[in-house]
């Protein structure tokens, strides 16, 4: 595990903690965020908050059966995974992002780098692939046999722009500390058969993703368009700097884009989760079926989150 900076974990603002994992509380996006949440549990014996966000992101990345995150991701239009990523450590408020990655595995590790050794917060396209190479990142065909056959099939057929119901999904996760720091990433290859060059809310910070060290931390999934024109994840924890809890923040979020967004609610296709310094949690969306993980030293709770409609 690298070094997580000259003010490091322990010494943070909160005092000692007894064991690494008591009171740490990941939360992350769907049913694939349980084994984020629990690497990122388990690398807490050995690293700090920033490892095991990395480490959780990382399992998703790594799974080819997660057909919207890293290997095994839905191409774009041209057949090409092109990959969003973001990370923020709330300690000094740091953020690293990739857009439009290709050929490499691990985005969420290459926005940590882009966070950690660049004056810059975000590197896209062939630039963040260069630095990536340069880094040490090993270049990889991110495209399976099944994505490709599928790809091909769509092309086949369709030849459209691709709907919003086109395979999308994101693992966020937000983590805090047994000390109270919060950090968070988030990893998505983006809406299926995207026009190239199209970038989602994940890497915009503030939109898929927003960490203040004082607050809390929000992240989001879901279509990218409706979800950063509303700075999502910004509002969420802007919204718990005033006072409300995780809960309501994500609801009156949701709230504030259906009242200002002409399109029906299932075309907005919305989702929340937030965590704060006290280790609340909390998720809401615009539609069912949207879900999210809750992890403590108790063990894992996956939630149905809240459906906001008016
Ligand atoms: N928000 C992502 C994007 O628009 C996809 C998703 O989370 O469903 O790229």
């Amino acid at each position: 595990m690298r070094a997580e900076g000259a003010r490091g974990v322990a010494s943070h603002r909160g005092g000692p903690a007894s064991s690494p994992r008591s009171g740490a509380v990941f939360v992350s996006t769907w049913a694939f965020g349980r084994a984020a949440n629990e690497t990122a549990v388990r690398t807490l014996d050995t690293g700090g908050l920033l490892d095991a966000v990395e480490q959780g992101i990382r399992v998703v990345e790594a799974d080819p059966e997660e057909h919207s995150v890293g290997l095994g991701g839905t191409p774009n239009a041209d057949g090409v995974v092109q990959l969003d990523a973001c990370f923020m450590d709330g300690d000094g408020q740091r953020a690293g992002s990739v857009a439009a990655l290709e050929g490499i595995a691990h985005p969420i590790s290459v926005a940590r780098r882009v966070m950690e050794v660049t004056p810059h917060v975000m590197l896209v396209g062939d630039g963040a692939r260069r630095f990536a190479l340069s880094e040490g990142f090993e270049s990889a065909d991110l495209l399976t046999e099944d994505r490709r056959h599928r790809w091909e099939a769509w092309r086949r057929d369709r030849r459209e722009p691709p709907s919003i119901s086109e395979s999308h999904d994101t693992i966020a996760l937000l983590g805090r500390g047994a000390d109270g720091r919060l950090a968070g990433g988030c990893s998505t290859s983006g809406q299926g058969y995207k026009r190239p060059g199209r970038v989602g809310d994940s890497p915009i910070v503030g939109g898929g993703l927003y960490v203040d060290g004082d607050v809390g931390a929000a992240g989001a999934t879901g279509l990218g368009e409706s979800i950063m024109r509303y700075c999502g994840s910004y509002r969420v924890v802007d919204l718990m700097a005033r006072g409300a809890d995780p809960q309501s923040a994500c609801e009156e979020a949701v709230r504030h884009i259906l009242r200002r967004d002409p399109r029906p609610a299932e075309q907005l296709s919305c989702f929340f989760i937030a965590l704060d310094r006290q280790g609340r949690t909390g998720g809401a969306g615009t539609s069912g079926g949207f879900s999210y993980c809750v992890t403590t030293g108790a063990g894992s709770r996956l939630i149905d989150a809240e459906v906001v409609t008016s």
